[in-house]
């Protein structure tokens, strides 16, 4: 009995390594696994549409989120930049225009038309706006923006 039966099964010699590596431009097709160009919708070897690595909507709802936080940010960051000193003694003597030189035109408009809160102003409208503006800073720091 000699065992001359030697026949090798596992030969690694189809000398095709480079066929499965992706280049740049190519990825592998989420279903067959076979390398395809990464611009590709449909895997033209099984025929499978390649779902795509993020919805488009779920970024459209982001960057409006973003842009309505920046929004916020910036007037609030114009609120707390104004000399608080000058607003204050603005709206001491002409109170809407304390108002008015931190954004808030609506109470302006509302303190002018109730003759200056009943002539009671000047004793209200310099806190009010003193208040707005600490309130303004107080969210720019808690939101984590720096210099306030
Ligand atoms: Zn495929």
């Amino acid at each position: 009995m000699s065992d001359t039966d030697n026949t090798p099964e596992s030969t690694p010699n189809d000398g095709s390594e480079d066929a499965e590596t992706p280049r740049a431009d190519e990825a592998y097709c989420a279903d067959c696994g076979e390398v395809i160009k990464k611009e590709a919708e449909i895997c033209p070897e099984c025929g499978v549409r390649q779902k795509p690595s993020d919805t488009p909507t779920d970024q459209q709802q982001q960057s409006t989120q973003q842009a309505t936080v920046g929004h916020r940010q910036r007037k609030l960051e114009k609120i707390a930049n104004e000399d608080k000193t000058a607003v204050m003694l603005m709206s001491f003597f002409l109170t809407p225009v304390g108002y008015w030189m931190i954004g808030k035109t609506g109470l302006a408009l509302i303190n002018f038309f109730t003759f200056n809160y009943f002539l009671l102003g000047p004793l209200i409208v310099p806190f009010h706006c003193h208040k707005i503006m600490e309130d303004a800073k107080d969210e720019l720091r808690r939101s984590g923006v720096e210099g306030y």
